[in-house]
């Protein structure tokens, strides 16, 4: 079928959206009409091709919500109209070791995920687009995806926070709730409270943390976060993050540090702040040569310190994105707070410039309708 797909015609260009060829589904395949897809930042490094090069053309995006157009062969998951998210990380086989160790990204009967791959899409010139955003485009009006990359979306949720949910809010909430299972009265911090680093924050609030340091450069952002749950904010502008976090921390720092931004001189001073026995988790990053750490002693972790990293919020899909939905159905957490603005479909350009540039949390690109 036809259908329009923002291309980016090499990298760096903006997008053009332009009528493509979509294939026909592949048995287990599902399209998706979509409703919305919200800009992650892994979107913006992927067109600068920061998350590794490409040639020729390529699509994006991952944060997608939408409704159940078509199933391939043997699909069972879901039926025409279902309303999905489709997510990066898959549901897995469900029966193999690791999917029954809570370790699905490693399903050993999928083939592993590929952050690119050509995609479903044959442009008007006969190109075949890079797709970057691994398991789906969707900054296009349909898209072919596997069905283990979909999560069904409960009918009162919005499109907009299904999309929000897909990425960004498991990043920063899984880290907290999942990898690090913090417990009540754990003192957390979180440098960088975008939409990733206020999903931790809130995930700090639901295990109970306290206190709750939020640590951003941006002083709007660091109201929200106190909104959301932040106990304490700093701003590196106007002290030193290292020194107050310890302070307020009985003086020897955090016992669970959340780095929710790229870079490594943020994650120099994230193992700094920590407490001795404090457990850093990296979340954010640019390219490889920007995250390289020179600068760490093995010293510093015999006092059982540890340095971890969390990718989707180690989510077990279709456990636990219901139960997401359920706490912002009652309002244990707040989504609807982090979406900055709609544009849309024919202003993605803007919408990914305001999100680069414009101190958005979540810009939300509208292609279907947001009902
Ligand atoms: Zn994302
Ligand atoms: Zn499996």
């Amino acid at each position: 079928m036809k259908c329009k797909v923002a291309i980016l015609p090499e990298l760096n260009k903006p997008f053009v959206i332009e009528e493509c060829d979509l294939a026909d589904l592949k048995p287990g395949q599902v399209r998706v009409k979509i409703m919305t897809c919200s800009i992650c930042h892994s979107d913006i490094h992927s067109v600068k091709g920061e998350h590794g090069t490409f040639e020729g053309s390529a699509t994006a995006g991952h944060e997608i919500a939408g409704i159940v157009d078509a199933i391939g062969e043997g699909v069972t998951y879901v039926k025409p109209g279902d309303r999905v998210m489709a997510c990066i990380v898959r549901a897995g086989c469900g029966t193999c070791m690791n999917c029954m160790s809570g370790r699905s990204w490693f399903c050993t009967n999928l083939p592993p995920n590929k952050f690119e791959q050509p995609s479903a899409y044959t442009r008007s010139n006969g190109e075949i687009p890079t797709q970057t955003g691994s398991t789906a485009t969707g900054f296009a009006e349909y898209t072919n995806c596997d069905e283990s990359c979909l999560c069904k979306l409960d009918d009162d949720i919005p499109y907009a926070v299904g999309s929000a949910l897909a990425c960004g809010f498991i990043s920063g909430f899984g880290a907290v709730i999942n990898r690090c299972q913090v417990r009540p009265g754990e003192s957390v911090a979180v440098f960088g409270t975008g939409g990733v680093g206020l999903s931790a924050i809130q995930g700090a609030k639901v295990s109970g943390a306290n206190p709750i340091i939020a640590i951003d450069l941006i002083d709007s952002k660091l109201e929200l976060a106190k909104k959301l749950g932040a106990t304490h904010t700093l701003n590196p502008k106007d002290c030193d993050v290292i020194e107050e976090a310890k302070k307020i921390c009985s003086g020897f720092g955090p016992d669970y540090v959340i780095v929710a931004v790229a870079g490594s001189k943020i994650k120099r001073q994230a193992i700094s702040a920590s407490a001795p026995w404090g457990t850093i988790c990296v979340i954010g990053h640019a390219t490889a040569d920007q995250e390289m750490m020179g600068d760490v002693c093995a010293m510093e972790f015999l006092s059982g310190r540890k340095l971890t990293g969390s990718v989707m919020g180690v989510v077990t899909l279709r456990r636990d994105m219901p139960k997401y939905m359920d706490m912002y159905r009652r309002g244990i957490v707040d989504i609807d707070s982090m979406l900055t603005r709609y544009y849309p479909f024919e202003q993605i350009n803007e919408a990914f410039n305001d999100a680069e540039y414009g101190g958005a949390l979540k810009n939300i690109v509208v292609i279907g309708g947001t009902e």
